[in-house]
Protein backbone atom coordinates (compact mmCIF):
# COMPACT_ATOMS: atom_id res chain seq x y z
CA UNK A 1 0.00 0.00 0.00
CA UNK A 2 1.32 3.64 -0.79
CA UNK A 3 1.25 6.18 1.92
CA UNK A 4 -1.48 9.34 0.65
CA UNK A 5 1.59 11.59 1.85
CA UNK A 6 4.61 10.33 1.56
CA UNK A 7 4.03 7.64 -1.21
CA UNK A 8 6.20 4.90 0.66
CA UNK A 9 5.07 1.69 -0.28
CA UNK A 10 4.75 -0.60 2.64
CA UNK A 11 3.07 -3.96 3.04
CA UNK A 12 0.14 -3.78 5.76
CA UNK A 13 -0.38 -6.79 7.82
CA UNK A 14 -3.83 -8.00 9.42
CA UNK A 15 -4.81 -5.67 11.94
CA UNK A 16 -5.66 -6.78 15.33
CA UNK A 17 -9.48 -4.92 16.96
CA UNK A 18 -8.50 -1.68 17.32
CA UNK A 19 -5.08 -1.79 15.83
CA UNK A 20 -4.05 0.78 13.05
CA UNK A 21 -1.43 0.81 10.80
CA UNK A 22 0.35 3.95 10.30
CA UNK A 23 3.51 4.85 7.80
CA UNK A 24 6.72 4.15 8.62
CA UNK A 25 8.37 7.35 7.54
CA UNK A 26 5.71 10.06 8.32
CA UNK A 27 3.29 8.55 10.66
CA UNK A 28 0.13 8.94 8.76
CA UNK A 29 -2.59 6.39 9.44
CA UNK A 30 -2.89 3.82 6.55
CA UNK A 31 -5.35 1.82 7.91
CA UNK A 32 -7.64 1.23 11.24
CA UNK A 33 -9.78 -1.31 12.68
CA UNK A 34 -12.99 -0.57 14.62
CA UNK A 35 -12.69 -1.46 18.14
CA UNK A 36 -16.30 -2.65 18.27
CA UNK A 37 -18.14 -3.20 14.59
CA UNK A 38 -21.33 -3.09 15.85
CA UNK A 39 -20.97 0.19 17.70
CA UNK A 40 -21.49 2.06 14.29
CA UNK A 41 -24.04 0.20 13.03
CA UNK A 42 -25.84 0.14 16.27
CA UNK A 43 -26.05 4.04 16.46
CA UNK A 44 -27.22 4.70 13.14
CA UNK A 45 -29.63 1.34 13.25
CA UNK A 46 -31.18 3.53 16.69
CA UNK A 47 -31.00 6.98 15.00
CA UNK A 48 -33.05 5.58 12.23
CA UNK A 49 -35.55 4.12 14.94
CA UNK A 50 -35.66 7.78 16.45
CA UNK A 51 -36.28 9.61 13.13
CA UNK A 52 -38.65 6.55 12.13
CA UNK A 53 -40.72 7.32 15.05
CA UNK A 54 -40.96 11.51 14.68
CA UNK A 55 -41.88 11.26 10.89
CA UNK A 56 -44.75 8.55 11.70
CA UNK A 57 -45.97 11.05 14.89
CA UNK A 58 -44.95 14.19 13.04
CA UNK A 59 -48.03 15.85 11.02
CA UNK A 60 -48.15 14.70 6.86
CA UNK A 61 -50.19 17.30 5.72
CA UNK A 62 -52.04 20.40 7.18
CA UNK A 63 -54.57 21.82 6.07
CA UNK A 64 -56.40 25.44 6.73
CA UNK A 65 -59.17 27.06 4.79
CA UNK A 66 -62.06 28.85 5.21
CA UNK A 67 -61.41 29.13 9.10
CA UNK A 68 -61.03 25.59 9.39
CA UNK A 69 -57.92 23.76 10.32
CA UNK A 70 -56.92 20.06 9.11
CA UNK A 71 -53.87 17.89 9.93
CA UNK A 72 -53.42 13.82 9.72
CA UNK A 73 -49.97 11.78 9.98
CA UNK A 74 -49.64 8.90 7.75
CA UNK A 75 -51.26 6.39 9.88
CA UNK A 76 -54.38 8.77 10.06
CA UNK A 77 -54.56 8.94 6.35
CA UNK A 78 -54.46 5.13 6.29
CA UNK A 79 -57.32 4.81 9.30
CA UNK A 80 -59.16 7.52 7.48
CA UNK A 81 -58.69 5.87 3.91
CA UNK A 82 -59.95 2.50 5.80
CA UNK A 83 -63.24 3.97 7.09
CA UNK A 84 -63.86 5.23 3.81
CA UNK A 85 -63.75 1.61 2.63
CA UNK A 86 -60.49 2.18 0.61
CA UNK A 87 -59.12 -0.82 2.43
CA UNK A 88 -56.45 -2.54 0.17
CA UNK A 89 -55.13 1.51 -0.64
CA UNK A 90 -54.76 1.77 3.11
CA UNK A 91 -52.74 -1.53 4.12
CA UNK A 92 -50.57 -0.50 0.64
CA UNK A 93 -49.75 2.50 2.47
CA UNK A 94 -49.69 1.37 5.73
CA UNK A 95 -47.16 -1.29 4.27
CA UNK A 96 -45.05 0.96 2.17
CA UNK A 97 -44.58 4.04 4.18
CA UNK A 98 -45.05 2.22 7.91
CA UNK A 99 -44.13 -1.19 7.95
CA UNK A 100 -41.82 -1.54 5.18
CA UNK A 101 -40.68 1.76 3.93
CA UNK A 102 -37.10 0.74 2.12
CA UNK A 103 -38.61 -2.73 1.49
CA UNK A 104 -37.12 -3.36 -2.30
CA UNK A 105 -38.22 -6.17 -3.86
CA UNK A 106 -35.34 -6.54 -6.65
ZN1 LIG B 1 3.96 8.30 4.74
Amino acid sequence: MACQECDLLQRIPPLPIGGRARCARCGFVLAARPSDPLELPLVLTLTALIVFVVANAMPLMDLSAVGRYASTTILGGARQMWLDGERITAMIVVFCAVIAPRCTCS
